[in-house]
């Protein structure tokens, strides 16, 4: 197992090195192993192949993990939707980030539960740039004035930029307009303090980070 995890992560991180030199030299990605077709002794062996960060969808199978892998210094991203009633949870588990804040209504709620606790939660606002209704995540059209808003009313949040799923098609250019649009987000938000543009999954890392990601989300074609 272990020598195909690491032929899997060398080819991951040769693809990036392709990839990122064509935005420029010091453009530097970061990849996120997405556990959840996967299992903790797998996470264990990419943890001692390097990668430290790993990311999970479900509140539950986030907390077993953390739990289980304590002795080793992860870092740890939320990166599914969070319902409501998950909230307390999630936050008394301290992820290093939460990627998919993707309404105002959920940022409320989190901020208040964050103030009771005095603890603060790096975030990332999910837009929903390929427009897609199975879609969680703001409006490409609302989102700059959304993560204004949210930096406004919630000071418990540290906004530290944008996330974006690319559009569900087998058409590259469909694919690459949604990645596009995000980017375009994320440039503007820098002057807000936007630092994190998370784009790119296993069928299209390398779109994405030509596109201007610098933080891709990777899970099958890592562990499988
Ligand atoms: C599952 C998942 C990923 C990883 O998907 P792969 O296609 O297996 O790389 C990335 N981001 C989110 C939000 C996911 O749910």
């Amino acid at each position: 197992m272990k020598e195909k995890l690491r032929k899997n992560l060398d080819e991951i991180i040769w693809n990036i090195e392709q990839a990122r030199v064509t935005i420029n030299e010091h453009h530097i990605v970061k990849v996120v192993a997405v556990g959840k077709y996967s299992n903790e002794e797998s996470i264990k062996t990419l943890y001692e192949l390097g990668q430290r960060a790993f990311g999970e969808n479900q509140v539950q199978q986030l907390q077993q993990r953390m739990q289980n892998l304590e002795e080793l210094p992860l870092e740890w991203h939320m990166i599914g939707h969070l319902q409501s009633n998950k909230v307390n949870k999630l936050i008394e588990l301290r992820p290093a980030l939460l990627q998919s804040l993707d309404s105002i209504k959920l940022a409320k709620l989190l901020n208040k539960k964050l103030e009771e606790k005095n603890q603060k939660l790096s975030c990332l606002l999910q837009i929903n740039s390929a427009n897609e209704e199975s879609k969680s995540g703001v409006s490409a059209d609302e989102a700059i004035d959304i993560y204004q808003e949210i930096k406004e009313l919630c000071p418990q949040i540290r906004l530290k930029g944008v996330m974006c799923i690319g559009a569900h098609t087998k058409n590259i250019k469909e694919i690459q307009k949604s990645f596009e649009l995000t980017h375009k987000i994320y440039d503007v938000l820098k002057k807000d303090g936007a630092t994190i543009c998370s784009m790119g999954m296993s069928n299209d890392y390398e779109l994405a980070i030509k596109c201007g990601s610098n933080l891709v989300r990777i899970g099958s074609k890592i562990f499988n």
